[in-house]
């Protein structure tokens, strides 16, 4: 018998009767011969709204506090979808991250997987009965509830998956896939029928609905994972590892696979740093402790042993960033800092980029015969990032994914 991880998103859980509806289709899986481990979110907006109470109560939540009021809300999902399951005849039952064996570290907020023993899972299963895990939470040396991070429940698939030694993990959301861009911001995107996970973690990092470290984790083991609908019975899109030998490799490789863009992007700046060893450093060492993290980082070359630094944080930061920058910056005896916190990344991905000279030329042009003014520009081996004003987001990302053919 096939063990089967799969994990099911919070639009998908929204209410009683999609809840309903995941437990048919889990219950269907059953029938088909396989056991089932099911990772579930919080249904719908849950998490917004605890962080939202929260925020209300307390500026400044304790973070230990924090990290058990937001398990609560993949608590709730797992607990309904077994008892829906009960209903339909299904024998199921509910665990937390902790009963699950997930152990992390004491990161509240952003911990990560140290260990996973599924010894009960594993029990429960080889009893017939589907097993639903609260996703997005595990608990620490201290026995203390800890988050994995916003949309970290595709993370608790995937772990469970490898430490399940199950075929693959099925990750089941409102898209029906991965596509060359957003359908919504370019209506003829094409959804991919496979993906490397090189291109994947570069499109889940800079904007793709996918927990980064699912992917990360997933390439590490190598198990693939398939991205599906969970209402529609159509083909998704695999994650696996793509080698470069298949037939039309060759032609394939030499195109960007996708278009992606991030609109929560804001950017600091400190102006007149003087350019010597350790200032780098100093600024970011603070910014370290705060717990911001800081995305793109630009230095400018010096004129007169004096430089501009730059650096990029998600828009809920830029605030606490610029106040930390400012002390600092006053320290070092820089002129000023200044914040701009309507920005948005918009990037091309792809493998063939790597060897092949023009990609970024012709980034540059198209956008600039739509106008669109890039503020900073970032690049890896496989991507091309752009910091472009939020309101030309969509349109930038448009205008990419026409020039380079990618639909
Ligand atoms: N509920 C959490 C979030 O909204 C985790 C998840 O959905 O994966 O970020
Ligand atoms: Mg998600």
């Amino acid at each position: 018998m096939a063990i089967l991880v799969q994990k099911y998103g919070g639009t998908s859980l929204g209410d009683a009767a999609k809840i309903k509806s995941v437990a048919q289709r889990v219950a269907r899986s059953r029938e088909a011969g396989n056991e089932i481990a099911v990772v579930v979110s919080a249904m719908g907006k849950t998490t917004d709204a605890l962080i939202a109470l929260a925020d209300s109560v307390s500026p400044a939540p304790e973070p230990r506090e924090m990290d058990l009021l937001l398990s609560t809300g993949e608590v709730v999902s797992s607990t309904l979808m077994a008892m829906a399951l009960r209903e339909i005849g299904v024998p199921s039952i509910s665990m937390g991250g902790a009963q699950a064996g997930i152990r992390t570290d004491a990161a509240h907020g952003r911990a990560s997987i140290v260990h996973l023993d599924p010894a009960r899972v594993r029990h429960e299963l080889d009893g017939g009965t589907v097993v639903i895990i609260a996703g997005f939470q595990g608990i620490n040396d201290e026995m203390d509830i800890t988050t994995l991070g916003r949309g970290g429940s595709d993370t608790t698939g995937v772990a469970l998956a490898i430490a399940l030694e199950a075929d693959r993990c099925e990750i089941y959301t409102d898209v029906d896939g991965i596509y060359t861009a957003d359908p919504r911001v370019v209506p003829d995107a094409k959804k991919l029928a496979e993906i490397g996970y090189e291109e994947m973690l570069e499109l889940a990092t800079y904007g793709a609905k996918m927990h980064p470290r699912s992917i990360e984790l997933a390439a590490w083991y190598k198990l693939p994972v398939l991205v599906a609908s969970s209402t529609a019975n159509v083909p998704g899109t695999l994650i696996h590892d793509i080698t470069s030998d298949g037939g039309d490799a060759m032609e394939v490789s030499n195109k960007v696979r996708g278009v992606t863009y991030d609109r929560d992007v804001a950017r600091v700046t400190i102006r007149g740093v003087l350019d010597s060893p350790g200032i780098s450093a100093r600024v970011f060492e603070p910014l370290t402790d705060a717990g911001i993290s800081v995305d793109t980082i630009v230095q400018n070359a010096s004129t007169e042993r004096l430089t501009d630094l730059s650096f990029t944080v998600e828009r809920r930061n830029v605030t606490q960033a610029l106040e930390v920058t400012r002390r600092i910056a006053t320290d070092i005896g820089a002129a000023d800092c200044v914040a701009h916190d309507h920005l948005g990344n918009v990037s091309i991905v792809g493998t063939g980029m790597q060897n092949a000279p023009g990609f970024a030329s012709r980034m540059f042009r198209a956008l600039a015969d739509a106008a669109i003014n890039i503020e900073m520009i970032t690049t890896s081996q496989i991507r091309i990032t752009c910091l472009v004003d939020e309101s030309q987001v969509d349109e930038a990302v448009r205008v990419l994914h026409d020039a380079f053919e990618v639909g």
